[in-house]
Protein backbone atom coordinates (compact mmCIF):
# COMPACT_ATOMS: atom_id res chain seq x y z
CA UNK A 1 0.00 0.00 0.00
CA UNK A 2 2.66 2.33 1.05
CA UNK A 3 4.72 1.23 -1.96
CA UNK A 4 1.96 2.20 -4.04
CA UNK A 5 1.35 5.84 -3.02
CA UNK A 6 5.35 6.22 -3.71
CA UNK A 7 4.48 5.42 -7.26
CA UNK A 8 1.91 7.79 -7.65
CA UNK A 9 4.42 10.69 -6.37
CA UNK A 10 7.22 9.70 -8.40
CA UNK A 11 4.26 10.06 -11.74
CA UNK A 12 3.22 13.53 -10.63
CA UNK A 13 7.33 14.04 -10.82
CA UNK A 14 7.63 16.42 -7.74
CA UNK A 15 10.94 18.13 -7.35
CA UNK A 16 12.25 17.22 -4.03
CA UNK A 17 11.02 13.40 -4.28
CA UNK A 18 13.97 10.97 -3.18
CA UNK A 19 16.25 14.26 -2.61
CA UNK A 20 15.95 14.24 0.97
CA UNK A 21 16.07 12.50 3.74
CA UNK A 22 13.71 12.54 7.29
CA UNK A 23 15.81 13.45 10.09
CA UNK A 24 13.65 11.81 12.67
CA UNK A 25 14.45 8.44 11.10
CA UNK A 26 16.30 7.92 8.37
CA UNK A 27 13.10 7.39 5.51
CA UNK A 28 13.08 9.14 2.55
CA UNK A 29 10.77 12.11 1.55
CA UNK A 30 7.98 11.94 -0.36
CA UNK A 31 5.74 14.57 -1.14
CA UNK A 32 1.72 14.73 -1.67
CA UNK A 33 -0.43 17.64 -3.46
CA UNK A 34 -3.21 18.87 -2.20
CA UNK A 35 -6.06 21.70 -3.62
CA UNK A 36 -7.98 24.22 -2.20
CA UNK A 37 -10.90 25.67 -3.65
CA UNK A 38 -10.57 30.08 -3.12
CA UNK A 39 -12.89 32.63 -2.46
CA UNK A 40 -12.46 33.93 -6.16
CA UNK A 41 -13.22 30.75 -7.76
CA UNK A 42 -9.79 29.60 -8.58
CA UNK A 43 -8.24 26.67 -6.82
CA UNK A 44 -4.64 26.90 -5.32
CA UNK A 45 -2.52 24.35 -5.67
CA UNK A 46 -0.22 23.26 -2.02
CA UNK A 47 2.70 20.22 -2.05
CA UNK A 48 4.05 19.49 0.93
CA UNK A 49 6.96 16.90 1.86
CA UNK A 50 6.66 14.85 4.45
CA UNK A 51 8.46 11.49 5.83
CA UNK A 52 7.44 8.08 3.74
CA UNK A 53 7.64 6.26 7.26
CA UNK A 54 9.63 2.99 5.74
CA UNK A 55 11.49 3.23 8.28
CA UNK A 56 9.06 3.95 11.73
CA UNK A 57 5.76 3.74 11.21
CA UNK A 58 5.09 6.51 13.64
CA UNK A 59 7.74 8.48 12.46
CA UNK A 60 6.33 12.43 13.66
CA UNK A 61 8.46 14.33 11.17
CA UNK A 62 5.49 16.10 10.17
CA UNK A 63 4.84 18.03 6.47
CA UNK A 64 6.69 20.79 5.10
CA UNK A 65 5.65 23.01 2.28
CA UNK A 66 7.35 23.20 -1.03
CA UNK A 67 7.71 26.90 -0.58
CA UNK A 68 9.51 26.46 2.74
CA UNK A 69 11.70 24.16 1.18
CA UNK A 70 12.90 26.16 -1.87
CA UNK A 71 13.54 28.94 0.43
CA UNK A 72 15.51 26.86 3.02
CA UNK A 73 17.60 26.16 -0.15
CA UNK A 74 18.30 29.46 -1.51
CA UNK A 75 19.86 30.09 2.02
CA UNK A 76 21.37 26.53 1.74
CA UNK A 77 23.13 28.04 -2.13
CA UNK A 78 24.17 31.30 -0.51
CA UNK A 79 26.89 29.73 2.03
CA UNK A 80 27.73 26.09 0.71
CA UNK A 81 31.09 25.15 -0.07
CA UNK A 82 30.52 25.24 -3.89
CA UNK A 83 33.09 22.39 -3.74
CA UNK A 84 30.19 20.37 -2.19
CA UNK A 85 28.47 20.68 -5.85
CA UNK A 86 29.57 18.29 -8.27
CA UNK A 87 29.79 18.76 -12.19
CA UNK A 88 28.83 22.24 -12.07
CA UNK A 89 29.73 22.18 -15.74
CA UNK A 90 26.82 20.67 -16.43
CA UNK A 91 25.42 23.80 -15.92
CA UNK A 92 28.00 25.69 -17.46
CA UNK A 93 26.52 26.56 -21.37
CA UNK A 94 23.12 27.10 -19.67
CA UNK A 95 24.43 30.16 -17.67
CA UNK A 96 26.67 31.37 -20.40
CA UNK A 97 23.17 31.11 -22.59
CA UNK A 98 21.39 33.46 -19.73
CA UNK A 99 24.19 36.06 -18.97
CA UNK A 100 24.24 36.77 -23.12
CA UNK A 101 20.54 37.17 -22.57
CA UNK A 102 21.48 39.84 -19.70
CA UNK A 103 23.76 41.57 -21.23
CA UNK A 104 21.35 42.34 -24.63
CA UNK A 105 19.04 42.89 -22.39
CA UNK A 106 20.67 45.68 -20.12
CA UNK A 107 21.93 46.82 -23.75
CA UNK A 108 18.62 48.05 -24.91
CA UNK A 109 17.57 49.75 -21.79
CA UNK A 110 18.59 53.19 -20.66
CA UNK A 111 20.06 52.38 -17.31
CA UNK A 112 23.61 52.30 -18.41
CA UNK A 113 24.82 51.91 -14.98
CA UNK A 114 23.37 48.84 -14.67
CA UNK A 115 25.57 46.32 -15.79
CA UNK A 116 24.81 42.88 -16.10
CA UNK A 117 26.16 40.87 -12.84
CA UNK A 118 28.52 38.04 -13.74
CA UNK A 119 26.13 34.62 -13.95
CA UNK A 120 28.17 32.89 -11.40
CA UNK A 121 26.78 29.57 -9.83
CA UNK A 122 24.89 30.83 -6.95
CA UNK A 123 22.98 32.72 -8.02
CA UNK A 124 22.26 30.46 -11.21
CA UNK A 125 21.24 27.56 -8.70
CA UNK A 126 19.34 30.40 -7.28
CA UNK A 127 17.36 31.34 -10.05
CA UNK A 128 16.59 27.77 -11.00
CA UNK A 129 15.39 27.14 -7.61
CA UNK A 130 12.86 29.92 -7.83
CA UNK A 131 12.14 29.68 -12.14
CA UNK A 132 13.36 26.39 -12.96
CA UNK A 133 11.24 23.38 -14.21
CA UNK A 134 10.88 20.21 -11.97
CA UNK A 135 14.04 18.59 -13.89
CA UNK A 136 15.95 21.24 -13.42
CA UNK A 137 15.12 21.31 -9.88
CA UNK A 138 16.02 17.59 -9.28
CA UNK A 139 19.35 17.77 -11.38
CA UNK A 140 20.76 20.63 -8.84
CA UNK A 141 19.85 18.72 -6.25
CA UNK A 142 21.22 15.73 -7.47
CA UNK A 143 24.62 17.34 -7.79
CA UNK A 144 25.20 18.39 -3.96
CA UNK A 145 27.28 15.75 -2.64
CA UNK A 146 26.28 16.15 1.11
CA UNK A 147 22.69 14.41 2.28
CA UNK A 148 20.34 16.68 2.57
CA UNK A 149 18.34 16.17 5.62
CA UNK A 150 14.86 17.13 6.71
CA UNK A 151 13.74 17.57 10.43
CA UNK A 152 10.65 19.33 11.62
CA UNK A 153 10.49 21.73 8.84
CA UNK A 154 14.60 22.57 9.27
CA UNK A 155 16.41 21.01 6.03
CA UNK A 156 19.60 20.79 6.68
CA UNK A 157 23.31 19.45 4.87
CA UNK A 158 24.72 16.46 6.49
CA UNK A 159 28.11 15.14 5.36
ZN1 LIG B 1 10.74 9.78 9.34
Amino acid sequence: MRRDYVVRSEIKEFAFTKMLTCGSCGSGITAQEKFKNLKDGTVARYVYYGCTKSRNLNCKNGYTREEELIDQLIKIMDRINLNEIGIQYKFQEEMNRLAKFQKSFFKGSSGLENKPKNVNFRSYAKYLLKEGSVIEKRELLACVKSKLVLTKKILTLEK
